[in-house]
C-alpha cells in the first residue's frame, strides 16, 4: 500500500485520523513528533524552548528521512510543509491529505489542548497568521482535502478511503475531459498517453493531472520538464496541454479533471485573473498570472515570471537599466529591475504604453529612438523582435557597447540576433532560456513544495 502522509495545521486532527485510518487499513501509524520526541528523549516544547526552531527541523528532517516508504500512516507536524527538503522526503510514492478546519474550530481544540506558542501573538491571532503564512505551502502539500471542522474522526477517515479507492472524478468527467483533450491539437502521442491515464486501462484514480493552458501552447517545453520532474521525485502525475481559445472553458475542464496546477501562458496571463480566488502581491501588481494551483475548493494565482527574470540578475542591483517592451512581460520585468532597485527607462515603439507602465511602477520612459542619451549599462528586451516572423534585432549593433549586460527574454531561437550582436561586441549576455529555467523552478515549488536544482532543470532541457 502506498504510504498516507496526512499534512494540517495544529488541531485539524491528524494524530486521531491517522489513527484510525491505520487501524481500518491494518498498516503502521506513524507520528513524525512523537518520533523525535523519542529520538530527542525531550518533549517538542522543550526542544523549542532550549534550542530552538532550528534545531527541531534538524530533527525532524532525520527522523522523516528515516521513515518507511510504504504500508504506513503517517502523521507530520504542523509546519513540516516549509522544509522543501521535508517535502521532497514526504512527497515521493505518497498520498498526501491535507486537514483543514476553520479557525474557530482550530481555537476550539487548541483551548482544550494547548499547545506551545509559536508566536508571541495571542492564541486567536496566532493561528490566524501562521495559516495565512503557511497557505501557499499547505496547497502544495494536498492531493486531496478534508475539512474536519464538522466532521466526526470515522467521518474523516470515511472520506479519505473513499479517495483512496475512487480518487475525485467521476468516470463521466474522465470521460468527457478525454473527449475535449481528444478534439484539442493535442499531438497524438500525449493523446495515447491521456487516454489511457484517464479513461484506461489502466487507470489509476490517484493520478493528479497538470498542464500548461495556452493558445498555442504545442512549443512548450513544459510538459517534457515537468514530466521528467514527476519520475525523478516520485510523483504520481501527469503533465499536458490545455490547448484551446477560451480560458474558461480551460479553467472548466481543469476543474473537471481535478488538476492540481496550470502553467499559463500567452494569451491568458491577464485573462484568468477573472477565475482566481486569491492572487499574490507580485501578480496583483504585474497585473499578471503565470501559475495557478488549485487546493481544498480554492483557486490561487502568482505571477513566477519576474522571479525568473530576476534570478539571473541578482549581481546586477543598483545598474541603470533600460527596458525595451512595454507589454506583459515588460510589467514582470519592471517589477524585477525595481526590485533590485535598478533605475529603469522604459523604451517603447507606442509610447502611450511606455508611460503607462512607467507610471504604474514609478520609472522613467522614453521615446524608443531615446537609446542613445541614456548610456545604460544594463539592456533587457521585452519585445517579440528577434523571434519568427521579425528576426531583427531591437538595437543597432553600433549601439552595444562591451561594458553592457544584453538580456532577451526572447528564447526562441537561444541565440537571438541581438544575443549574438552582443557576444560580438563583448557584451555580457543573458538568454531568455534562463527566464524559462527559473521560472518553471518557482512553479514547481508552489505546485509540490519541492525545491528543484537549477542543474537538474538545466539537464533536462539540455
Ligand atoms: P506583448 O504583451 O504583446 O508585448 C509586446 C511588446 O513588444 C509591446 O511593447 C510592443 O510594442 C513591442 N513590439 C512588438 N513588436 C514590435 C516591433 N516590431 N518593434 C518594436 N516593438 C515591438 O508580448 P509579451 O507577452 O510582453 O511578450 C514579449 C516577448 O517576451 C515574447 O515575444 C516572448 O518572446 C518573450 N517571452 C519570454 C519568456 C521567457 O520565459 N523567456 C516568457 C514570456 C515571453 P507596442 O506597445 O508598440 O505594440
Amino acid at each position: 500500500m502506498k504510504r498516507i502522509v496526512l499534512f494540517g495545521y495544529r488541531g485539524t486532527g491528524k494524530t486521531a485520523i491517522g489513527t484510525v485510518l491505520a487501524r481500518r487499513l491494518e498498516v503502521a501509524f506513524v507520528d513524525t513528533d512523537a518520533l523525535i520526541e523519542k529520538k530527542s528523549g525531550r518533549t517538542i516544547p522543550e526542544i523549542f524552548q532550549d534550542e530552538g526552531e532550528e534545531r527541531f527541523r534538524i530533527l525532524e528532517r532525520e527522523v522523516i528521512a528515516g521513515l518507511p516508504v510504504s504500508d504506513c500512516i503517517v502523521s507530520t507536524g504542523g509546519g513540516v510543509v516549509m522544509d522543501q527538503s521535508n517535502m521532497e522526503q514526504l512527497r515521493a510514492t505518497s498520498v498526501c491529505v491535507l486537514l483543514t478546519a476553520d479557525l474557530a474550530t482550530i481555537g476550539r481544540r487548541l483551548a482544550r489542548a494547548p499547545r506551545p506558542p509559536l508566536t508571541s501573538l495571542p492564541p486567536k491571532e496566532e493561528i490566524a497568521a501562521v495559516i495565512t503564512r503557511r497557505q501557499c505551502n499547505y496547497a502544495a502539500a494536498a492531493d486531496f482535502c478534508v475539512d474536519t471542522s464538522r466532521t466526526s474522526t470515522e467521518q474523516a477517515t470515511d472520506q479519505i478511503l473513499c479517495f483512496l479507492e475512487k480518487g475525485t472524478i467521476s468516470v463521466v468527467d474522465r470521460k468527457s475531459a478525454f473527449r475535449w483533450f481528444a478534439a484539442s491539437p493535442l499531438p497524438a502521442h500525449e493523446q495515447e498517453q491521456l487516454k489511457s491515464l484517464l479513461v484506461g486501462p489502466p487507470c489509476d484514480p490517484l493520478t493528479r493531472f497538470l498542464g500548461v493552458a495556452g493558445w498555442p501552447c504545442g512549443h512548450s517545453k513544459s510538459p517534457l520538464l515537468f514530466n521528467r520532474l514527476f519520475e525523478r521525485y516520485r510523483l504520481n502525475c501527469h503533465y499536458t496541454r490545455f490547448w484551446d481559445t477560451s480560458i474558461r472553458t480551460i479553467m472548466e475542464r481543469a476543474r473537471e479533471i481535478d488538476a492540481k496546477g496550470l502553467s499559463i501562458t500567452i494569451p491568458f496571463k491577464q485573462e484568468v485573473m477573472a477565475f482566481l480566488d486569491e492572487i499574490d502581491a507580485a501578480g496583483q501588481q504585474i497585473g499578471a498570472v503565470n501559475t495557478v494551483v488549485f487546493a481544498c475548493g480554492t483557486t490561487y494565482g502568482s505571477n513566477t515570471d519576474w522571479l525568473g527574470i530576476r534570478k539571473p540578475l541578482e549581481n546586477h542591483s543598483g545598474s541603470r537599466a533600460v527596458l525595451l517592451g512595454a507589454g506583459g512581460v515588460a510589467a514582470a520585468a519592471a517589477y524585477a529591475l525595481l526590485d533590485l532597485d535598478m533605475d529603469v527607462t522604459i523604451l517603447n515603439r507606442t509610447p502611450e504604453k511606455a508611460c503607462a507602465l512607467a507610471e504604474r511602477f514609478g520609472c522613467h520612459w522614453r521615446a524608443w529612438d531615446a537609446f542613445d542619451g541614456i548610456n545604460p549599462d544594463f539592456v533587457v528586451n521585452a519585445t517579440p523582435l528577434g523571434m519568427q516572423p521579425d528576426t531583427s534585432s531591437p538595437l543597432r549593433d553600433d549601439q552595444l557597447k562591451k561594458e553592457m549586460t544584453v538580456f532577451d527574454l526572447v528564447y526562441t531561437p537561444p541565440v537571438t540576433p541581438l544575443i549574438a550582436a552582443a557576444r560580438k561586441a563583448g557584451c555580457t549576455t543573458i538568454t531568455g532560456t534562463e527566464v524559462f529555467i527559473h521560472q518553471a523552478r518557482e512553479q514547481f515549488r508552489l505546485f509540490f513544495g519541492i525545491d528543484v536544482p537549477e542543474t537538474v532543470i538545466r539537464e533536462i532541457l539540455a
